[in-house]
């Protein structure tokens, strides 16, 4: 959706599919319409007039002159929209404080504007997110659909067009509440809505057109041998997810998955090549030992750093994993990786670079401050004036932080259950003497996650990917 010529491309994509089938067109907003209402929204809160004028201005801009290049003139409804909009932020401006629900109110005009106008390139009416009957928790910002709801609502609403005949559009990411009060499903939350209609619908097949061809078996940038997978299981998917060169919301394929619709990646860019399916049960290991199958893919997490905390008075104490990850989740930190030494004198977690200042904030202060009844905490280490950590009571003596960490995950279906995976994948970085950090294995068995310093990865992934023969 970057602009009238990308639309056009993509309506006729979608009107190309709709010869052959019944099909639900879902779209996000226009490139960096998302980013540009979030700042808008925040500016109207804090009461910051001008840059809130200068927002508006360029998202009129852009809106405008893609419905003008789509239509001849701007449609009514787009106008209209910018209008609301308008009147909006001039609200949260006045009253100078912005709430979850305000937020998801303007950043919902970005779907609601971008539908409208692929409404006008496909010919075809546009719904937003209500108007289809998806329905959501409360939680605005990443609320969470209610997937009954959805499918009686979307068996009501969108159903009876297709039946007819008709294409449409429906806005992603967007939705409501029971009591029809806009809430949004989560950054990237477009694939979401996708899967949730595709799942209700029990669809053939859901598209997820992107500008990337499909999920790779590395990043290629790393591994020029890299290659394509033509199909993953979702439970693979899943693991790869978040790595991929397009991210996808995290609980994309959730729907799909328990419908059992496939979901196929496809580049907008290459239209004719099938991308990648992603169906069904996960591959059995072939028989004998670790194959070239057992791993299919050696994706990398850039930007990381790993806390370490560590501490002899951890030992046999329950309550410390609880309080450090109820630090972090109260705080919003992503946690991406966890380890703990069987000795238990030490959980490492890894985190986002960009998070790791606000994480080690959240922990010192639930567990290196002493709460006497164990609300929240379990230390018995408090900071001194000069912020060092001085131990009371010997739980926790440390708080470490290592940064410029990646990631490397060696995922695949095959290794449940397969002997020597892991070896074949330590021998082959041991070879090139790339020290490991922290090993992560969960006992899904879909995937082993090791931490490595980033000057290291790149030599560390090319080995497994080669090791394996992917
Ligand atoms: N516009 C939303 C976002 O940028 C949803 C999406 O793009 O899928 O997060
Ligand atoms: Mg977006």
């Amino acid at each position: 959706m970057a602009g009238s010529e990308r639309i056009t491309h993509a309506a006729g994509l979608a009107l190309d599919a709709a010869k052959s089938h019944e099909l639900v067109v879902v779209v996000s907003a226009m490139d960096g319409v998302t980013e540009q209402l979030l700042d808008l929204a925040a500016a109207a809160g804090d009461g910051h007039g001008e840059s809130v004028q200068t927002l508006l201005k360029a998202i009129r801009a852009s809106h405008e002159k893609t419905a003008r290049e789509l239509s001849g003139e701007a449609p009514a409804q787009v106008g209209g929209l910018l209008n609301k909009l308008d009147t909006l932020a001039g609200g949260i401006l006045a009253v100078g404080e912005l709430t979850p629900r305000l937020a998801d109110a303007v950043v919902a005009f970005g779907e609601r504007l971008s539908s409208v106008m692929m409404g006008v390139a496909m010919r075809c009416p546009a719904l937003d997110g209500q108007q289809a009957g998806i329905v959501t928790t409360d939680h605005f910002g990443e609320a969470d659909p209610l997937m009954e709801l959805c499918i009686a609502g979307i068996g009501k609403n969108v159903r009876p067009l297709l039946a007819v005949g008709r294409p449409m559009v429906v806005a992603g990411f967007i939705a409501a509440n029971q009591k029809g009060v806009t809430t949004t499903i989560g950054r990237g939350g477009s694939d979401y809505t996708a899967t949730i209609l595709g799942a209700a619908l029990k669809a053939d097949e859901i598209h997820i057109w992107s500008d990337v061809d499909g999920l790779m078996t590395a990043d290629p940038r790393v591994v020029p041998t890299a290659k394509l997978l033509h199909t993953i299981s979702f439970a693979e998917a899943v693991e790869l997810g978040k790595f991929g060169a397009k991210s996808m919301h995290p609980r994309a394929l959730e729907p799909a998955a328990a419908f059992g619709v496939p979901v196929r990646m496809r580049s907008t860019f290459k239209p004719e090549n099938p991308g990648t399916l992603i169906c069904g049960a996960v591959q059995p290991a072939t028989a004998g030992g670790p194959s070239a199958s057992a791993v299919r893919a050696v994706p990398m997490l850039k930007s990381l750093a790993m806390i370490t905390i560590g501490g002899a008075g951890m030992i046999g104490r329950p309550g410390t994993a609880a309080a450090a990850f109820d630090a972090l989740a109260v705080a919003r930190i992503n946690v991406h990786m966890i380890c703990q030494s069987v000795s238990e004198a030490g959980i490492s977690i890894v985190v986002s670079q960009a998070q790791v200042k606000k994480a080690r904030t959240a922990l010192e202060r639930a567990l290196l401050h002493h709460q006497p009844h164990g609300h929240g905490g379990v230390g018995g280490v408090r900071t001194t004036a000069t912020g060092a950590a001085e131990n009371t009571d010997h739980i926790i003596n440390s708080i470490e932080v290592q940064e410029d960490l990646v990631v490397i995950a060696v995922v695949g279906g095959g290794m449940k259950g397969t002997p020597g995976v892991a070896a074949k994948v330590f021998t082959a970085i041991a070879e090139k003497s790339v020290n490991i950090i922290a090993i992560a294995q969960g006992s899904s068995e879909l995937s082993i996650a090791l931490a490595v310093q980033a000057d290291q990865a790149k030599v560390a992934v090319a080995a497994i990917h080669e090791a394996f023969g992917i």
